[in-house]
């Protein structure tokens, strides 16, 4: 959709005094003595019935930006002459994530919209590099305002508003991309709105967001204190239920080799949740009942009866060896040489 097709140019430059103009403030036609801000030739006003009263181009023409400008151009003027300015809230956010996940927000509202009076304005003054639409004065202090009517506020202007250190914010007009611009509706955009314009920049959000962040972090640091407590804590219970488990499984009668400390097995050793199948570990059977003068059946019933999947999965190979121990009458040792030949641990 073409939008300046249906937007129709609402404001002209009175050659007279070279001021903007609506077109009720002119004799209608040719007389309007008036020219286009766009591109300077001349425009006749349109008293008529079925529009807006509005300007047109006098002579056929392609002069693109002329509503855009007239907008933009009267804008400038109205604060010009009224020298009053509707500041921004300034409102400093900052956010985070913890070390759960969860995201956090700090946010201090260090003053909120309000009028300020200007002591001088003044269009197209270059400032240290750069030409704010507007600069004007208040109290002794620069205040630099950018109005953007059809086009955002490019990335190196801003830049170097930034770079100026002064207060500087803008006025976003883009409303009147679709809504037909008029003297009313500007005026109440520029001095009653205070939700369509934001600040570029101002010196105190950076200290306000220096004292966030100093917030932000210590939140953060916290939530990583706690998240361990809480790995902890979690790792304590997961370890308690694994451990009444495996007593609920050992109910049945039998006496520990000695008062349950180490059995000469390193801590860390490695065991699989159940014996390999039967021809793994034929052989080693044969080995560990000839070297212990036992039968093939009475290692295959302790077998049996204390090496299940179940119960494997629940007790460590200490744990299994010392019931075997007692079962078999055997020496520890030679258990564990045995689970080891056998492929139970590794
Ligand atoms: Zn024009």
């Amino acid at each position: 959709m073409h939008m300046s097709a249906a937007l129709l140019l609402p404001f002209a430059r009175r050659i007279s005094d070279d001021q903007l103009v609506s077109p009720e403030e002119v004799p209608r036609g040719q007389a309007c003595n008036c020219i286009c801000p766009g591109c300077s030739h001349p425009v006749i006003a349109k008293h008529g019935t079925e529009k807006v009263w509005h300007f047109a181009h006098a002579k056929a023409s392609d002069c693109a930006n002329a509503y855009e400008k007239s907008v933009h151009e009267l804008a400038k003027q109205l604060l010009r002459e009224q020298k009053v300015i509707l500041v921004p809230k300034l409102q400093v956010t900052l956010s985070a994530r913890d070390a759960f996940g969860r995201s956090l927000l700090e946010q201090e509202t260090v003053f909120e919209s309000r009028r300020a009076r200007l002591d001088s304005c003044v269009c197209g003054k270059p400032l240290d590099g750069v030409t704010p639409d507007i600069l004007g004065n208040s109290s002794g202090r620069d205040v630099l305002i950018e109005i953007t009517v059809f086009h955002r506020l490019m990335l190196d202007k801003r830049d170097r508003l930034v770079e100026t250190g002064k207060s500087s914010f803008e006025i976003d007009l883009s409303l009147f991309k679709s809504v037909q611009a008029t003297r009313e509706l500007l005026e109440q955009e520029l001095f009653e709105n205070p939700n369509n314009r934001r600040w570029i920049f101002h010196p105190r959000a950076a200290e306000v967001a220096e004292q966030l962040q100093k917030t932000l972090q210590d939140k953060v640091d916290q939530s990583k204190t706690d998240f361990a407590a809480y790995q902890e804590q979690l790792a304590i219970k997961r370890d308690g239920e694994a451990r009444i488990k495996a007593k609920q499984a050992t109910q049945f009668a039998w006496q520990p080799m000695n008062d349950g400390t180490t059995l000469g097995l390193p801590d860390e050793l490695e065991w699989r949740a159940s014996f390999p199948p039967e021809e793994r570990w034929g052989h080693a059977r044969a080995a560990f009942c000839s070297r212990l003068c036992l039968s093939r059946n009475q290692v295959d019933e302790v077998m049996s009866e204390y090496s299940k999947r179940s119960h494997l999965a629940l007790i460590t190979p200490q744990e299994l060896a010392a019931r075997w121990a007692v079962a078999l009458r055997a020496p520890v040792p030679e258990i564990y040489r045995y689970f080891q030949e056998a492929g139970y641990t590794v």
